[in-house]
């Protein structure tokens, strides 16, 4: 049996992580979006690529949730973009109506999902599918940490101009300006990059990390970034398809790790079968958990706005 893999929206995240999702073989995909024979279109091109690309499985577009039935993993990232000069938090109010909504359809439809939320701002986003769908926590997760290291790697690849497979990164907390990369724990073949580069030339790309998004969309003029943030969610997918249990980044419900609680923010997790299994607690210094802390705070703050 194939997994079934539910995708709300079907924009640009939405599509390319429908793709990514049938290319890797990892199930059989429903692609949701409310503007009406768009997902049916993006899904129809998509399977006219399957003998070329070589997988089985299948991609269905539809403007029916009901057809989230059944579904082991929901992916949701139906809403607004940035434009350029916005910031994620700028985004609040209508995504919080958009991602409630489908989070109403989601426990409706589809009770034992696991649920991967993209939609920003993401932090809080995902604060709201947990607290609609009232699934247990482990089954909700927000996807920003995966693709916020997956921009430090290629920064340190660039500049080091050695293979991205070789480097590895960290970044915690909210996936906003004050994200938290953490340089000790970033490394290339299991070296500390602080032994490889001197300390402005990390203190660089931290910063050009963290403004990784707005670089792109203000590239872009329209819309944002979607080729990392849907290879990001489908690293997620996978490991908990495949039972990986890979340590990544994700948004999850801290209750007292770093001190933080009653929250969704960026720590690393153990993924597999289980959700999120486990969140691996660092040893932090006192100047990296107070970056998290605040970005931790920074999100309360937005979560007040919408009434929590
Ligand atoms: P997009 O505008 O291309 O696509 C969004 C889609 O959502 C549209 O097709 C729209 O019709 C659909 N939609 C709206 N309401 C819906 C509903 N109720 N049910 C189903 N579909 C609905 O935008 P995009 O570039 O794909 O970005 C999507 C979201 O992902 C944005 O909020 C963006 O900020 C976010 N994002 C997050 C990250 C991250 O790291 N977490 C990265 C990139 C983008």
């Amino acid at each position: 049996m194939r997994a079934k893999i539910t995708v709300v929206g079907a924009g640009f995240v939405g599509s390319t992580t429908a793709q990514r999702l049938v290319e890797k073989r990892l199930g059989d995909v429903v692609l949701h979006d409310v503007v009406e024979g768009m997902p049916q279109g993006k899904a129809l091109d998509i399977m006219q690529s399957a003998c070329l690309e070589g997988f089985d499985g299948s991609i269905k577009g539809t403007n029916n949730p009901e057809d989230y039935a059944d579904s082991d993993i929901v992916i949701v990232t139906s809403g607004l973009p940035r434009q350029p000069g916005m910031s994620r938090d700028d985004l609040l109010l209508k995504n919080a109506e958009i991602v409630g909504g489908v989070a109403d359809n989601i426990k409706k439809y589809a009770p034992r999902a696991t649920v991967i939320v993209i939609s920003n701002p993401l932090d809080v986003m995902t604060c709201l599918v947990g607290a609609k769908t009232g699934f247990p926590k482990n089954r909700v997760m927000g996807m920003a940490g995966v693709l916020d290291s997956a921009r430090f790697r290629c920064f340190i690849a660039m500049e080091l101009g050695v293979s991205h497979r070789d480097v590895d990164a960290m970044v915690l907390g909210g996936h906003g300006d004050d994200m938290v990369p953490l340089a000790r724990y970033s490394t290339v073949s299991g070296i500390a990059i602080e032994n490889l580069l001197p300390k402005e030339k990390i203190d660089a790309m931290i910063a050009r990390t963290r403004n990784g998004g707005a670089e792109i969309v203000k590239l872009l003029q329209k819309g944002s970034a979607y080729y990392a943030p849907s290879s990001a969610a489908v690293q997620m997918a996978e490991s908990i398809l495949t039972d990986s249990k890979r340590v990544l980044p994700c948004a999850a419900w801290c209750y007292g790790q770093y001190g933080i609680s009653g929250m969704f923010v960026g720590v690393p997790c153990k993924l597999g079968a289980g959700g999120v299994e486990e969140i691996v607690e660092l040893t932090l210094t006192p100047d990296e958990l107070r970056q998290l802390q605040s970005s931790a705070a920074h999100v309360a703050e937005s979560l007040k706005k919408l009434g929590f």
